[in-house]
């Protein structure tokens, strides 16, 4: 059950089990509305790491970042491996001003954790879009404007947030 909820190598949810939970997320929301928050974060420039360091290297990079974030969550947030180096993480009971600190601080976080890779400290910075969910959009729209707050992100220079 954990191996085909979880991405194997960070851990987190994998995309499967967090479309199951998707659905039952919106309908406790429909019985007891409660803010919901989502960070989608992508680690800065990490094919440069990859061809400066190897996939070996990457792939450990990936770990870390994971385990920041997993760290600062509650135990009722929700975080999500989503891509190759982007992660989703869903926040309940946060409004977007609490969501957007938060995501600052798994920021900085990041960004003051080096990446130990044999004798190299790899330094690692991640950009983060953050969306407040609206009471009725689709899960798809929610994470899609979280995903357009990222991508202003990056275009403003990568290693910050921005708010959808
Ligand atoms: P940006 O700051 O715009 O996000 O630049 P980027 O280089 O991070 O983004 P881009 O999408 O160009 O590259 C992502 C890279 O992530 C490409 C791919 O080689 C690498 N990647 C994806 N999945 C994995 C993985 O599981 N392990 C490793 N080591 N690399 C991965
Ligand atoms: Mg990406
Ligand atoms: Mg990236």
């Amino acid at each position: 059950e954990e191996m085909a909820s979880t991405d194997k190598l960070t851990g987190l949810l994998n995309r499967h089990a967090f479309a199951i939970l998707t659905a039952k997320l919106l309908a406790e929301h429909r019985r007891e509305p409660k803010p919901v928050a989502v960070l989608l974060a992508d680690i800065d420039r990490f094919k440069e790491i990859n061809d400066r360091h190897g996939h070996l290297a990457g792939d450990a990079v990936l770990e870390a970042v994971a385990q920041v974030l997993q760290r600062r969550l509650r135990a009722s947030d929700l975080a999500v491996s989503w891509g190759g180096e982007e992660f989703l993480l869903l926040l309940k009971g946060c409004e977007l001003d609490e969501a957007r600190r938060i995501a600052e601080d798994l920021r900085q976080a990041v960004a003051a954790s080096p990446v130990a890779a044999g004798k190299l400290a790899i330094p690692v910075t991640i950009s983060i879009g953050v969306s407040q969910f609206d009471g009725t959009e689709s899960m798809d729209r929610l994470i899609g404007r979280a995903d357009d707050a990222l991508y202003a992100a990056k275009q403003g220079g990568r290693n910050r947030v921005d708010l959808a």
